[in-house]
Order: C-alpha cells, then structure tokens, then sequence
C-alpha cells in the first residue's frame, strides 16, 4: 500500500491525515513534528490561555486515541531535515530515511526575528507555539510593562490579555493604523479605541530603534522619536515567516510560501504543500489567480482536505469563503472574505455601540464583511461573499434595509 508522509503535525498535517483517511486512503501515514506535544490548538494561546480561560490540558486538537483509532503515525520530536523528491525519500533528524509515495509538506510558519539590537535580552518573547505561550505566560506573572511591538492580530491580542491581568502595556505600530493588511480602516479605529478605554497605549507611526537592557535583561524599548519606553516584558508580533526551506532545497518553486495550484500540488510531482507554509490562488482574492500565504486555520483546513482529495483520487479544489476572528476583550472580531485597499464601504450599525459590521463592495459585488461582535452578520456575510451577492452602496447603507433579504 501507498505511504503518505506528512511534515508538521498541527492544522493542515492533521486534517490531512483524518480527511485522507475518511475519504478512503487505505495505506501508512506518518506525520513528523519536531514540537514534544501532541498537535494543539494555536489560537487559544494569545486569548485565552493568557487570560486564564482555558487550560493546556483542554487545546489538544485530536486525543491520542483518534490517531490510534484512524492509524495516523503521529512521532514526535522529531524533525524532517532533507527531502528528495526525485527519489521518493525523506530524511529524519536522526539520520533514518522513509520512502514515500506522497509528501505533503504542513510545515508552517515561525515567527518573524526583531531585526534591532537587543532583540537577545532575557524578558523578550515571541509567540508562536505552546512552549512559547508557557514562557509568556511566566514572564507575565513577574512583570509590571509591557511593550508589545507590532499591532496585529496577534500583538494586539497579547496586550488585550496582559492588560486584562493588570498589566501596563504599551503597542507600538510601524504603520498609520492597526491591523492594516487585514481589516478595514473603520474597523482599525474602534481597535484603537478599544485599546485606549482599556488604558493600552497605542503608538502608530512608531518604530522601534534598539532594546536595552541590564544585566542582561530588557530594561527599555528605544523608538526612533528618541522616546524611551520602560519596560520589563517585550512581546514581538512583527508576522512570520514561511517554514519552505525543505522546499527551497529540493528545488521547488516557492514565493512568499511554497508555490501550490488549488488541491495543494507543487511543481514536484507527489510533493503537496499545505496551511501557513504554503502560497496557493485563491477564487475570493481581488487576484484570484496570484498565489496567496493566509495564515488562518480555516485556510489550513479546507487546503488540507483538498489535498487529501486528491490523493483519495477524487479531487475537488476547495472555493470556500476565507474566514478568520480575534478575540480582544469582549469584543470579537469576525473577517469573512478577502479586502481590498480600494473596495468600497459601507458600515451597518455604530461603532460608539461596540457592535457594527463594515461591507467591502468590489465591483458592485460584497467581497468581503468584516463584523465587531456582530455574528449573525459574519455567517450572514459568508454567505453574501459565497454568492458574490450584487447590491448598490445607499441601499445596503440605508438602516432600514435588512441583508438577510439578500439570500434567495
Ligand atoms: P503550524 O500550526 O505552524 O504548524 C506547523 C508545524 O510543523 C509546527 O509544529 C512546526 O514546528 C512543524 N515543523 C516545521 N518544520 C518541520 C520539519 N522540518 N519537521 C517536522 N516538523 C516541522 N488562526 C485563526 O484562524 N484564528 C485565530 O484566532 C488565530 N490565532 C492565532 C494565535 C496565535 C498565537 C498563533 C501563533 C496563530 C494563530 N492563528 C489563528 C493562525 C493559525 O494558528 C495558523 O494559521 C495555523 O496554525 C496554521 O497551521 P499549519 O498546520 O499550517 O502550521
């Protein structure tokens, strides 16, 4: 029987291996993750194991027992480090190969390094995996400021929670606006305030010179202003990176991520690339046909079950509406479809309520809604970006129109 070997064993490794399994793969899979842990969940630790609302024991993504149960070789600790796709082979860090007759590399994404002196010093953090959060969490409970550079998802749910345990937090932003590849300016602006009337000092237009340090251990934050911002705690949330090096090396066509069609193929035969590190066309895209990097879970999965029917032998490309959310406070973000700096918008509701929701019209067509604590108008817009739902700008604007009509 055929073996399918799968690199990383989180999101896309996982479902991978579960979608090929149901939909009849009958041969050995294997999946390498040089992480200790069984695979978990990623999003819970910027929300709520920071927070105190969940627990470790409560991410695993799958119980022992499911891999036992669908005959998925889940080994851990232990990295991939050379694939040669000519030769059907793969390398494990201890120097043992494995043939195969499908590789799909899930390898991920890790965070991008601070590029300034003193990114070294003890008290600086990063936040990608379990281990990380763990040490995060630690510090946390020592410390009294915090600098987190970079307001993303990530950066801004970070101080969302240390605020939320007292702590004085400071973001700084290298652009005018928060959150600015992802959301709308409108939503952007309640972000912001968000943050202030929970006492978060938010500075845009502000980069970050050097870290300082004594003895050894962060002391401040230098901007380029010539500020000096004190601190005990840095958290980096400056993006990340693609896990392609695997890929690189083999020779396969990677930009921004491992180059991939639709069911997950690279430009080596038997080779897929899946989730974060992998650049794949996207039908909702304002560039359908570009190869894109989403960092999102739903990505990781409907990209997963893709390829896992492909090697089923009945493909089906995955067209379904790209969906992402971040929690920060109380309130809860939800971003369905894909926005365009030069869409159209029109917001529903008051921001000053805390709940409204920002439609993004693309050629007269919704492409994108993006809702705060609104979730009825989040399913309601995967629906209306699923469809390319056409509608005029007043009308959608006028209060006393209901979207839900929309539907057919
Ligand atoms: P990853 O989860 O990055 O897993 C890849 C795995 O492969 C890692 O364990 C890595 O160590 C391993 N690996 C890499 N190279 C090798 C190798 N050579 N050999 C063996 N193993 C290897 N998404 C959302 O949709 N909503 C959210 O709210 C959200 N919040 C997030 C919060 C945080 C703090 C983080 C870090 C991410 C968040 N994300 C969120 C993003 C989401 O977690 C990712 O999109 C998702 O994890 C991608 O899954 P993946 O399987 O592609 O890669």
């Amino acid at each position: 029987p055929p073996t399918l070997a799968i690199v990383g064993a989180s999101y896309a490794g996982v479902q991978l291996a579960a979608s090929a399994r149901d939909a009849g793969f009958d041969g050995r899979i294997l999946m390498f993750g040089d992480e200790p842990h069984l695979p978990y969940q990623r999003p819970p630790l910027s929300k709520g194991l920071l927070t105190g609302k969940t627990t470790v024991a409560a991410l695993a993504l799958k119980s022992a027992d499911f891999y036992r149960e669908a005959r998925i070789e889940h080994v851990p600790d232990m990295r991939v480090s050379h694939i040669d796709p000519a030769a059907h082979r793969l390398t494990l860090a201890d120097g043992s190969t494995l043939a195969w007759d499908w590789l799909a590399l899930a390898t991920g994404a890790r965070c991008r390094a601070l590029p300034m002196p003193g990114a070294g010093l003890q008290g600086v953090h990063a936040l990608r995996s379990l281990d990380d959060a763990l040490a995060l969490d630690e510090a946390a409970h020592k410390g009294k400021r915090v600098c987190v550079i970079g307001g993303g998802f990530i950066g801004l749910e970070v101080a969302a929670a240390l605020a939320g345990r007292g702590l004085e937090v400071t973001v700084v932003e290298l652009g005018s606006r928060l959150l600015s590849r992802a959301v709308t300016p409108e939503i952007s602006r309640f972000v912001a305030s968000l943050h202030a009337a929970h006492c978060v000092r938010v500075l845009c237009n502000s980069a970050v010179q050097a870290i300082h340090g004594h003895a050894g251990k962060v002391s401040a934050v230098e901007l380029e202003s010539g500020e000096c911002l004190g601190c005990d705690l840095v958290v980096a949330g400056i993006g990340v990176v693609p896990n392609d090096e695997l890929a690189r090396a083999a020779g396969i066509v990677c930009a921004n991520g491992i180059v991939t069609d639709a069911l997950g193929r690279t430009s080596a035969p038997g080779v897929l690339a899946i989730g974060d590190c992998a650049a794949t066309p996207n039908p909702h895209a304002a560039e359908p046909d570009t190869p894109l990097r989403l960092e999102s879970i739903q990505v990781a999965n409907d990209l997963a079950r893709a390829a896992a029917s492909l090697i089923a032998g009945q493909p089906q490309a995955c067209i379904a509406v790209p969906w992402f959310w971040s929690d920060q406070y109380d309130a809860k973000l939800q971003m369905a479809g894909l926005m365009s700096p030069t869409d159209d918008v029109v917001v529903r509701g008051d921001p000053a309520s805390g709940r409204f929701s920002v439609f993004c019209l693309r050629d007269g067509c919704i492409a994108a809604v993006q809702t705060v604590s609104r979730p009825a108008d989040h399913m309601l817009g995967r629906k209306l970006v699923a469809a390319r739902t056409a509608i005029a700008a007043d009308t959608l604007a006028d209060p006393d129109f209901d979207p839900r009509t929309l539907i057919p």
